[in-house]
């Protein structure tokens, strides 16, 4: 877990690294590095699933994720009880394409979307210069895709055979070829079928959302091969269906992120910064 201090400019001014153990462990560690900082406000982006809703009797919790310990456990009632300020709260992933629609690539636009590619997948989104919530919040990493004739490989998804994330983390890429995607940056075959993937999901949420820029990062994502095969296979799937000047010009439509891998901690800052707007 990423702890950082910053300003209403985004600079971040300090910032330290805890592992995740059990709430119990990590919590306390967490509260005390924020103790006696003269911080106004705090903002989480938060590993998921949560429950977003204001209206929810368990508003700011982890509900089901699969860290066992963090199940259920209401972390934003347990800063605002040890900090006394305002806490702003969201998936790690809104909070990262906050960061880039507030101070990096996605600065100006109506409607992005950041995915992040690593251990898994997973998806911040903004329409109308909003974040989407709805239900729960977007989980774009468990969309299903087709998988292609010859692709032996199930998925290490437990609930899905052939999702993005199952499919595509990476995970995915070390169980099907037996290697860590940092040992095969030379293996063209394996980049073409990430490629593959990663370009079925990026038209699905395109068609749906109405996009005007896809911002990715991720470990995966450092294998920057995968850009310009990722921009010519989803011109291919897409095939000439949408015309508009963001299409013609797919270099700056899918791009990387912008913010030095900061996206996340950057947008926790502006949740937190909203929160003490709200608060005023
Ligand atoms: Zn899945």
């Amino acid at each position: 877990m990423v702890c950082a201090i910053g300003n209403e400019k985004g600079e971040i001014l300090e910032q330290i690294s805890i592992p995740t153990e059990t709430p119990e462990l990590t919590v306390p560690k967490l509260i005390s590095f924020y103790q006696d900082k003269g911080i106004e406000a705090l903002g989480i982006g938060c590993f998921g699933p949560i429950d977003l809703n204001r209206g929810s009797n368990t508003y700011g919790y982890i509900t089901t994720t699969p860290k066992l310990a963090w199940q259920n456990y209401n972390i934003t009632g347990a800063f605002e009880k040890a900090l006394g300020i305002p806490v702003g709260f969201d998936t790690d992933v809104n909070a990262s394409v906050l960061g880039e629609y507030t101070w990096g690539i996605g600065r100006g636009l109506n409607s992005c979307i950041y995915i992040t590619i690593g251990t898994g997948i997973g998806t911040g989104i903004i329409v109308d210069g909003r974040l989407v919530h709805g239900m729960l919040h977007p989980e774009g990493g468990h969309i299903l895709l087709h998988k292609l004739p010859g692709d032996d490989y199930r998925g290490f998804c437990p609930f899905h055979e052939n999702c993005f994330e199952g499919l595509a983390a990476g995970p995915a890429i070390e169980g099907r070829w037996g290697r860590k995607a940092g040992e095969l940056s030379e293996e063209s075959r394996v980049w073409e079928l990430e490629a593959e993937y990663i370009a079925q999901a990026l038209v699905n949420y395109t068609c749906i959302l109405s996009l005007q820029r896809i911002i990715l990062g991720g470990g995966v994502m450092h294998q920057k091969q995968l850009f310009p095969l990722i921009r010519s296979r989803f011109r291919e799937l897409l095939n000439g269906y949408l015309k508009t000047k963001e299409l013609e010009d797919l270099d700056s439509f899918i791009v990387p992120q912008s913010l030095d891998d900061k996206q996340g901690i950057m947008g926790a800052l502006k949740l937190g910064l909203m929160a003490l707007e709200r608060n005023t």
